[in-house]
Protein backbone atom coordinates (compact mmCIF):
# COMPACT_ATOMS: atom_id res chain seq x y z
CA UNK A 1 0.00 0.00 0.00
CA UNK A 2 1.55 3.62 -1.26
CA UNK A 3 1.02 5.40 2.27
CA UNK A 4 0.74 9.00 1.33
CA UNK A 5 2.57 11.81 2.37
CA UNK A 6 1.35 12.69 5.68
CA UNK A 7 -0.41 15.62 4.83
CA UNK A 8 -2.27 13.52 1.93
CA UNK A 9 -3.06 10.76 4.67
CA UNK A 10 -5.51 12.99 6.47
CA UNK A 11 -6.43 14.65 3.69
CA UNK A 12 -5.89 18.44 4.66
CA UNK A 13 -3.57 20.67 3.41
CA UNK A 14 -0.22 22.05 3.93
CA UNK A 15 -1.19 24.75 5.78
CA UNK A 16 -3.90 23.08 7.81
CA UNK A 17 -3.67 24.61 11.15
CA UNK A 18 -4.05 22.19 13.99
CA UNK A 19 -7.61 22.63 14.73
CA UNK A 20 -8.04 21.16 11.30
CA UNK A 21 -5.16 18.64 11.28
CA UNK A 22 -7.19 16.97 14.68
CA UNK A 23 -10.38 17.09 13.30
CA UNK A 24 -9.27 15.17 10.32
CA UNK A 25 -7.22 12.66 12.27
CA UNK A 26 -10.51 12.04 14.40
CA UNK A 27 -12.59 11.31 11.64
CA UNK A 28 -10.30 9.07 10.16
CA UNK A 29 -9.78 7.28 13.57
CA UNK A 30 -13.47 6.67 14.02
CA UNK A 31 -13.67 5.60 10.69
CA UNK A 32 -10.94 3.17 10.26
CA UNK A 33 -10.35 2.14 13.75
CA UNK A 34 -9.99 -1.87 14.24
CA UNK A 35 -12.53 -2.15 16.60
CA UNK A 36 -15.23 -0.31 13.81
CA UNK A 37 -13.90 -1.24 10.66
CA UNK A 38 -13.16 -5.08 9.86
CA UNK A 39 -12.39 -4.59 6.38
CA UNK A 40 -9.03 -5.81 5.59
CA UNK A 41 -6.48 -3.01 5.20
CA UNK A 42 -8.53 -1.22 7.67
CA UNK A 43 -5.35 -1.83 10.60
CA UNK A 44 -2.94 -0.90 7.81
CA UNK A 45 -4.47 2.42 7.49
CA UNK A 46 -5.22 3.60 11.19
CA UNK A 47 -2.00 2.76 11.81
CA UNK A 48 -0.99 4.89 8.80
CA UNK A 49 -3.16 7.50 10.51
CA UNK A 50 -1.35 7.45 13.84
CA UNK A 51 2.07 7.67 12.30
CA UNK A 52 0.81 11.08 10.56
CA UNK A 53 -0.89 12.59 12.93
CA UNK A 54 1.67 12.05 15.20
CA UNK A 55 4.23 14.09 13.37
CA UNK A 56 1.71 16.83 12.21
CA UNK A 57 0.24 17.21 15.78
CA UNK A 58 3.62 18.19 17.09
CA UNK A 59 4.56 21.64 16.45
CA UNK A 60 8.55 21.11 16.29
CA UNK A 61 8.33 18.04 14.47
CA UNK A 62 5.86 19.14 11.66
CA UNK A 63 8.49 21.90 10.95
CA UNK A 64 10.99 19.32 10.70
CA UNK A 65 9.02 17.00 8.77
CA UNK A 66 8.03 20.38 6.32
CA UNK A 67 11.67 21.17 6.21
CA UNK A 68 13.25 17.26 5.19
CA UNK A 69 10.26 16.31 2.98
CA UNK A 70 8.98 13.00 3.57
CA UNK A 71 11.36 10.59 2.41
CA UNK A 72 14.15 12.02 4.15
CA UNK A 73 12.12 12.45 7.11
CA UNK A 74 10.95 9.21 7.45
CA UNK A 75 14.06 7.64 6.27
CA UNK A 76 15.79 9.47 9.01
CA UNK A 77 13.70 7.89 11.24
CA UNK A 78 13.98 4.15 10.08
CA UNK A 79 17.58 4.68 10.40
CA UNK A 80 17.57 5.76 14.38
CA UNK A 81 16.33 3.11 15.82
CA UNK A 82 18.06 0.07 13.27
CA UNK A 83 19.85 -0.57 16.90
CA UNK A 84 23.32 -2.21 16.24
CA UNK A 85 24.91 -2.57 19.19
CA UNK A 86 27.64 -0.67 20.89
CA UNK A 87 30.28 -1.06 18.99
CA UNK A 88 33.13 -1.45 21.67
CA UNK A 89 35.90 1.71 21.73
CA UNK A 90 35.00 5.06 20.79
CA UNK A 91 35.53 5.43 17.02
CA UNK A 92 32.81 4.47 15.74
CA UNK A 93 31.60 7.10 12.82
CA UNK A 94 28.64 8.87 13.70
CA UNK A 95 28.50 11.38 10.71
CA UNK A 96 26.00 9.68 9.28
CA UNK A 97 23.35 12.38 8.33
CA UNK A 98 20.37 9.99 9.21
CA UNK A 99 21.53 10.18 13.13
CA UNK A 100 20.24 13.48 13.88
CA UNK A 101 16.50 13.07 13.58
CA UNK A 102 16.12 10.41 15.94
CA UNK A 103 13.38 12.70 17.65
CA UNK A 104 11.03 10.35 15.49
CA UNK A 105 12.36 7.19 17.37
CA UNK A 106 9.96 8.07 20.47
CA UNK A 107 7.33 8.70 18.09
CA UNK A 108 7.40 4.67 17.00
CA UNK A 109 7.90 3.67 20.47
CA UNK A 110 11.21 4.17 21.94
CA UNK A 111 14.43 1.78 21.66
CA UNK A 112 13.87 -1.54 20.77
CA UNK A 113 10.92 -1.86 23.58
CA UNK A 114 11.16 -2.81 27.51
CA UNK A 115 13.67 -3.60 29.81
CA UNK A 116 15.30 -6.51 29.57
CA UNK A 117 16.67 -8.94 32.07
CA UNK A 118 20.26 -9.27 33.04
CA UNK A 119 22.82 -6.53 33.26
CA UNK A 120 21.32 -3.20 32.33
CA UNK A 121 21.88 -0.99 29.52
CA UNK A 122 23.39 2.60 30.61
CA UNK A 123 21.50 5.57 30.98
CA UNK A 124 21.22 7.88 27.80
CA UNK A 125 22.83 11.54 28.17
CA UNK A 126 21.16 14.68 26.58
CA UNK A 127 23.44 17.61 25.85
CA UNK A 128 23.12 21.34 24.74
CA UNK A 129 24.96 22.77 22.19
CA UNK A 130 24.54 26.65 20.90
CA UNK A 131 25.93 26.83 16.93
CA UNK A 132 26.02 29.82 14.85
CA UNK A 133 23.93 30.33 12.17
CA UNK A 134 26.50 29.96 10.26
CA UNK A 135 27.42 26.79 11.71
CA UNK A 136 24.16 25.68 10.94
CA UNK A 137 24.58 26.64 7.22
CA UNK A 138 27.67 25.01 6.47
CA UNK A 139 27.73 22.25 9.33
CA UNK A 140 30.84 22.22 11.25
CA UNK A 141 33.03 19.17 12.77
CA UNK A 142 33.37 20.42 16.74
CA UNK A 143 35.28 18.88 19.74
CA UNK A 144 33.58 18.77 23.05
CA UNK A 145 33.93 17.47 26.59
CA UNK A 146 31.54 15.02 27.88
CA UNK A 147 31.89 13.80 31.60
CA UNK A 148 30.05 10.49 31.47
CA UNK A 149 30.66 6.92 33.13
CA UNK A 150 33.16 4.58 31.54
CA UNK A 151 33.87 1.18 32.79
CA UNK A 152 36.37 1.11 35.76
CA UNK A 153 39.92 0.51 34.39
CA UNK A 154 41.09 -0.94 37.61
CA UNK A 155 38.91 -4.28 37.45
CA UNK A 156 37.94 -3.81 33.53
CA UNK A 157 34.15 -3.09 34.44
CA UNK A 158 33.51 -6.16 36.57
CA UNK A 159 33.32 -4.30 40.17
CA UNK A 160 35.50 -7.29 40.97
CA UNK A 161 39.16 -7.10 41.96
CA UNK A 162 40.00 -9.97 40.58
CA UNK A 163 37.49 -9.55 37.87
CA UNK A 164 35.47 -12.93 39.16
CA UNK A 165 31.93 -12.38 39.89
CA UNK A 166 29.78 -14.78 42.23
CA UNK A 167 25.75 -15.67 42.46
CA UNK A 168 24.18 -12.83 45.12
CA UNK A 169 23.89 -14.22 47.74
CA UNK A 170 20.74 -12.46 48.49
CA UNK A 171 18.80 -13.32 45.92
CA UNK A 172 20.47 -17.12 44.46
CA UNK A 173 21.05 -15.18 41.45
CA UNK A 174 17.84 -14.57 39.98
CA UNK A 175 17.85 -10.78 40.61
CA UNK A 176 14.75 -11.07 42.11
CA UNK A 177 13.81 -10.79 45.46
CA UNK A 178 10.41 -12.19 47.16
CA UNK A 179 9.43 -10.14 49.76
CA UNK A 180 6.37 -11.81 52.08
CA UNK A 181 3.95 -9.66 53.97
CA UNK A 182 1.44 -10.43 56.51
CA UNK A 183 -2.14 -8.70 56.61
CA UNK A 184 -5.44 -9.88 58.00
CA UNK A 185 -6.64 -10.70 54.43
CA UNK A 186 -3.69 -13.35 54.36
CA UNK A 187 -0.05 -13.46 52.62
CA UNK A 188 0.99 -11.22 49.84
CA UNK A 189 3.92 -12.34 48.41
CA UNK A 190 5.66 -9.12 45.85
CA UNK A 191 8.13 -9.52 43.53
CA UNK A 192 11.23 -6.77 43.48
CA UNK A 193 14.47 -6.30 42.17
CA UNK A 194 17.64 -7.73 44.67
CA UNK A 195 18.74 -4.65 46.60
CA UNK A 196 21.99 -6.09 46.71
CA UNK A 197 23.10 -6.92 43.29
CA UNK A 198 20.79 -4.47 41.14
CA UNK A 199 18.76 -7.38 39.47
CA UNK A 200 22.05 -8.57 38.00
CA UNK A 201 22.20 -11.86 39.89
CA UNK A 202 25.88 -11.17 40.38
CA UNK A 203 28.08 -9.66 42.80
CA UNK A 204 32.05 -8.87 42.79
CA UNK A 205 33.79 -11.74 44.45
CA UNK A 206 35.95 -8.98 46.10
CA UNK A 207 34.98 -5.45 45.18
CA UNK A 208 37.23 -3.07 43.45
CA UNK A 209 38.74 -0.40 45.61
CA UNK A 210 39.37 2.01 42.66
CA UNK A 211 34.86 2.01 42.03
CA UNK A 212 33.56 0.19 44.81
CA UNK A 213 32.34 -2.54 43.02
CA UNK A 214 29.91 -0.09 40.73
CA UNK A 215 32.16 -1.21 37.59
CA UNK A 216 31.68 2.22 36.59
CA UNK A 217 34.23 5.38 36.94
CA UNK A 218 33.35 8.92 35.76
CA UNK A 219 35.41 10.30 32.96
CA UNK A 220 35.90 13.33 31.52
CA UNK A 221 36.30 12.50 27.68
CA UNK A 222 36.58 14.70 24.28
CA UNK A 223 34.41 13.17 21.53
CA UNK A 224 35.03 14.81 18.12
CA UNK A 225 31.06 15.65 16.55
CA UNK A 226 30.02 16.18 13.27
CA UNK A 227 27.27 18.61 12.90
CA UNK A 228 26.00 17.91 9.46
CA UNK A 229 25.10 21.29 7.52
CA UNK A 230 20.92 22.39 8.04
CA UNK A 231 21.14 21.49 11.72
CA UNK A 232 17.87 23.28 13.37
CA UNK A 233 17.28 24.38 16.79
CA UNK A 234 15.47 21.43 18.76
CA UNK A 235 17.28 18.58 16.46
CA UNK A 236 19.34 16.39 18.28
CA UNK A 237 22.63 14.34 17.34
CA UNK A 238 23.00 10.88 18.72
CA UNK A 239 26.16 9.47 19.53
CA UNK A 240 25.69 5.95 19.84
CA UNK A 241 27.38 4.39 22.64
CA UNK A 242 28.80 8.39 24.51
CA UNK A 243 26.24 7.99 27.19
CA UNK A 244 26.45 5.87 30.51
CA UNK A 245 28.26 2.69 31.04
CA UNK A 246 26.21 0.07 30.93
CA UNK A 247 26.51 -2.86 33.47
CA UNK A 248 29.02 -5.33 32.86
CA UNK A 249 28.47 -7.44 29.49
CA UNK A 250 26.05 -4.15 28.46
CA UNK A 251 26.00 -1.35 26.07
CA UNK A 252 26.22 2.14 26.91
CA UNK A 253 23.73 4.41 26.85
CA UNK A 254 23.44 7.05 23.86
CA UNK A 255 24.20 10.89 24.01
CA UNK A 256 21.78 12.88 22.75
CA UNK A 257 23.42 16.72 21.61
CA UNK A 258 20.56 18.85 21.09
CA UNK A 259 20.82 22.01 18.80
CA UNK A 260 20.57 25.25 19.55
CA UNK A 261 21.15 27.91 16.74
CA UNK A 262 21.83 31.20 17.54
CA UNK A 263 20.04 34.22 16.14
CA UNK A 264 21.81 36.51 13.85
CA UNK A 265 21.39 40.32 13.19
CA UNK A 266 21.82 40.63 9.52
CA UNK A 267 20.24 37.04 8.60
CA UNK A 268 17.25 35.16 9.82
CA UNK A 269 16.38 31.50 8.69
CA UNK A 270 13.34 30.68 6.99
CA UNK A 271 13.51 26.49 6.75
CA UNK A 272 16.27 26.43 4.60
CA UNK A 273 16.55 29.81 3.16
CA UNK A 274 18.19 32.80 4.68
CA UNK A 275 16.77 36.47 4.57
CA UNK A 276 18.17 39.66 4.81
CA UNK A 277 17.68 42.74 3.80
CA UNK A 278 19.44 45.80 1.44
CA UNK A 279 18.88 49.30 1.91
CA UNK A 280 18.82 51.43 -1.65
CA UNK A 281 18.07 54.88 -2.67
CA UNK A 282 14.73 55.98 -4.28
CA UNK A 283 17.19 56.67 -7.89
CA UNK A 284 18.63 53.19 -7.23
CA UNK A 285 14.87 51.34 -6.98
CA UNK A 286 13.61 53.39 -10.30
CA UNK A 287 16.90 53.51 -12.50
CA UNK A 288 18.31 49.49 -11.19
CA UNK A 289 21.19 49.03 -9.90
CA UNK A 290 23.78 46.58 -8.13
CA UNK A 291 24.49 46.56 -4.90
CA UNK A 292 27.36 44.49 -3.05
CA UNK A 293 26.35 42.39 0.12
CA UNK A 294 27.71 39.82 2.39
CA UNK A 295 26.90 36.11 2.40
CA UNK A 296 26.74 34.33 6.13
CA UNK A 297 30.59 33.31 5.69
CA UNK A 298 31.29 37.03 4.24
CA UNK A 299 32.16 36.69 1.06
CA UNK A 300 31.36 39.73 -1.19
CA UNK A 301 27.94 39.39 -3.40
CA UNK A 302 26.90 41.32 -6.24
CA UNK A 303 22.56 41.61 -6.46
CA UNK A 304 21.42 43.00 -9.42
CA UNK A 305 18.24 45.40 -8.72
CA UNK A 306 15.82 45.69 -11.76
CA UNK A 307 14.65 48.96 -12.53
CA UNK A 308 11.58 49.96 -11.25
CA UNK A 309 12.13 47.72 -8.28
CA UNK A 310 9.59 48.05 -5.12
CA UNK A 311 10.42 48.16 -1.73
CA UNK A 312 9.37 45.56 0.26
CA UNK A 313 10.42 43.41 -2.89
CA UNK A 314 11.98 39.94 -2.83
CA UNK A 315 14.80 39.07 -4.52
CA UNK A 316 16.15 35.54 -4.68
CA UNK A 317 19.99 34.92 -4.80
CA UNK A 318 19.96 31.05 -5.54
CA UNK A 319 21.88 28.48 -4.01
CA UNK A 320 23.35 31.07 -1.23
CA UNK A 321 21.25 29.57 1.58
CA UNK A 322 21.40 26.69 4.24
CA UNK A 323 24.26 23.88 2.46
CA UNK A 324 21.62 20.90 2.64
CA UNK A 325 23.22 17.80 1.12
CA UNK A 326 21.28 17.53 -2.21
CA UNK A 327 19.77 20.93 -2.05
CA UNK A 328 20.92 24.24 -0.86
CA UNK A 329 18.30 26.72 -0.13
CA UNK A 330 18.53 30.19 -1.21
CA UNK A 331 19.13 33.66 -0.24
CA UNK A 332 15.55 36.09 -0.15
CA UNK A 333 17.12 39.77 0.01
CA UNK A 334 14.54 41.89 1.16
CA UNK A 335 14.52 45.47 -0.56
CA UNK A 336 14.36 48.62 1.32
CA UNK A 337 14.06 51.79 -0.70
CA UNK A 338 15.08 54.68 1.50
CA UNK A 339 13.59 58.33 1.10
CA UNK A 340 16.13 60.55 1.72
CA UNK A 341 15.07 63.05 4.91
CA UNK A 342 17.14 65.92 3.33
CA UNK A 343 18.47 66.52 0.39
CA UNK A 344 20.27 70.29 -0.50
CA UNK A 345 21.75 71.73 -3.41
CA UNK A 346 22.25 69.59 -6.51
CA UNK A 347 19.94 66.61 -5.33
CA UNK A 348 17.23 68.97 -4.55
CA UNK A 349 16.93 70.58 -7.40
CA UNK A 350 16.64 67.61 -9.49
CA UNK A 351 13.80 66.22 -7.36
CA UNK A 352 12.44 69.07 -7.67
CA UNK A 353 12.56 69.00 -11.39
CA UNK A 354 11.28 65.35 -11.54
CA UNK A 355 8.44 66.66 -9.09
CA UNK A 356 7.37 69.52 -11.77
CA UNK A 357 7.98 67.41 -14.60
CA UNK A 358 4.97 64.98 -12.84
CA UNK A 359 3.08 68.13 -12.56
CA UNK A 360 3.00 68.94 -9.07
CA UNK A 361 3.60 71.82 -6.73
CA UNK A 362 6.57 71.98 -4.11
CA UNK A 363 5.41 72.36 -0.56
CA UNK A 364 7.51 75.23 1.53
CA UNK A 365 8.99 76.64 -1.09
CA UNK A 366 11.34 79.37 -0.58
CA UNK A 367 12.36 80.45 2.97
CA UNK A 368 9.91 79.11 4.61
CA UNK A 369 10.37 75.53 6.02
CA UNK A 370 8.30 72.76 5.42
CA UNK A 371 6.01 70.92 8.03
CA UNK A 372 8.54 67.81 8.39
CA UNK A 373 11.54 69.48 8.22
CA UNK A 374 10.30 71.85 10.81
CA UNK A 375 9.84 68.92 13.12
CA UNK A 376 13.34 67.55 12.04
CA UNK A 377 14.60 70.69 13.09
CA UNK A 378 16.86 71.10 10.30
ZN1 LIG B 1 20.82 -10.27 44.22
ZN1 LIG C 1 36.63 -1.04 39.52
Amino acid sequence: MVAGDYYDRLGVSRTADDKEIKKAYRNLARKYHPDVNKDPGAEDKFKEINEAYSVLSDSQKRAQYDQMGHENFTNASKGSYGGGGYSGGFNADFSGFGDIFDFASDIFGGFGGGRQRGPRRGDDLLMRMDISLKDATFGLDKEIEVMHAEACQTCEGTGSENRNLKNCPKCGGSGQIRQQTQTPFGNFVRQGTCDLCHGRGKVPEKPCSTCHGTGHAKVRRKVAVHIPAGVDTGMRLRMEGYGEAGDHGAPNGDLYIEMHVKPETRFQREGDNLGTKVQISPAQAVLGTTVELETIDNRKLEVKIPAGTQGGKRLRVSGEGIRRRGRHGDLLVLVEVVIPKNVHGETKELYEKILAFEGHTPKGNGDKKGFFESILGS
